[in-house]
């Protein structure tokens, strides 16, 4: 058991775009009292490369959160040294004991959790393979807890987070990882094939065509339209692309979208754009996206995020801070 290990896993899953999308995803490792957690902002294709990992006094730490799990407790105030900042998510590593916890944003998890009916759909794949635990979609970080815990208590080392993503526990790196492939294979989805033909790129300078797989998944899509008009599916949606992407049904709706800076637009029969000026998550969240969307059947009823909810993420300050270092 290594910190070194978990940096090569944790790399491996950082590089593929279907576990992690730009600064998302987070994992941990405790060795003896300290446990190392991905620094805020920092990319998990990073690990085995630079220093992204912040080390934490766990156990002061988690009995904090334990004692109250619904009043905010900072995990910077138990960070043991560095000018790095623990992750958003960091509770949801700490309140575990087993010394290893992967959390990523699987693309086949999202694609069933963004579902009014994730829950049965999940049990129809996990029941009688794993020990898994639904989580309903809260603000990612501590108002995840409660379910957590529950999901503790009940002796489940897979959670699957509603609109969000995965975490599951072991004792050890490979056995984690192990675990995690393991639910990810089995909530696979066949992705459909899709063929367009794409027109008038040109025309949207300076807005970049996004790459044509992109495009095609979303513009094939029956879906799209009405999905991208409901607004976002998961928080990264609302963050790194200032909630969705426009649909757009014309040029001439096209032109106000990007004279209102819309970080990403779609237009229907000519493709996916991107402001060259979004944030640098905004092209994977967008393939993020296109992904998700490839796996959702024509007839998916969706939980899309409540106005509320994506207010609440765009409000958020530990998130500005995430973002201001650019990822
Ligand atoms: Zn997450």
């Amino acid at each position: 058991m290594s910190l070194q290990e978990l940096k090569r896993v944790s790399a491996e899953l950082g590089r593929d775009r279907l576990h992690v999308q730009g600064a998302g995803g987070n994992t941990s490792i405790k060795v003896g009292e300290t446990m190392w957690i991905k620094a805020s902002g920092t990319l998990l294709a990073d690990a085995d490369e630079k220093d992204i990992f912040v080390p934490v006094d766990w156990q002061p730490y988690r009995e904090a959160l334990i004692a109250n799990p619904l009043s905010p407790v900072s995990a910077q105030d138990f960070a043991l040294g560095g000018t790095l900042r623990p992750s958003i998510e960091t509770p949801l590593h700490a309140v575990f004991e087993d010394r290893v916890v992967l959390h990523t944003h699987c693309v086949e998890t999202i694609a069933w959790a963004v579902r009014t009916d994730a829950e049965p759909q999940f049990a129809a794949r996990l029941d009688g393979k794993f020990r898994w635990h639904f989580v309903p979609y809260a603000r990612p970080g501590q108002p995840l807890l409660p379910g957590i815990l529950e999901g503790i208590e009940r002796g489940a080392n897979v959670f699957v987070l509603g609109n969000h993503g995965l975490i599951v526990r072991d004792e050890t790196v490979e056995l984690a990882n192990d675990l995690l492939r393991g639910v990810s294979e089995a909530l696979r989805h066949p992705p459909r094939v899709a063929r367009v033909e794409l027109s008038n790129a040109e025309t949207l300078m300076p807005y970049v065509a996004a790459e044509t797989w992109i495009s095609n998944q979303i513009l094939t899509h029956p879906l799209a339209k009405a999905i991208l008009r409901a607004g976002p599916l998961y928080p990264d949606h609302v963050v790194f692309l200032e909630l969705s992407p426009v649909w757009c049904d014309t040029l001439e709706e096209a032109d106000e979208a990007m004279r209102n800076e819309a970080p990403a637009i779609v237009v229907s029969g000519s493709g996916a754009f991107l402001n060259p000026q979004a944030k640098s998550g905004a092209a994977a969240m967008l393939a993020c996206f296109a992904d998700v969307l490839s796996r959702l059947p024509d007839d998916a009823t969706l939980r899309h995020l409540t106005r509320a909810e994506c207010a609440e993420l765009l409000d958020w300050d530990a998130e500005k801070y995430r973002q201001a270092l650019g990822q």
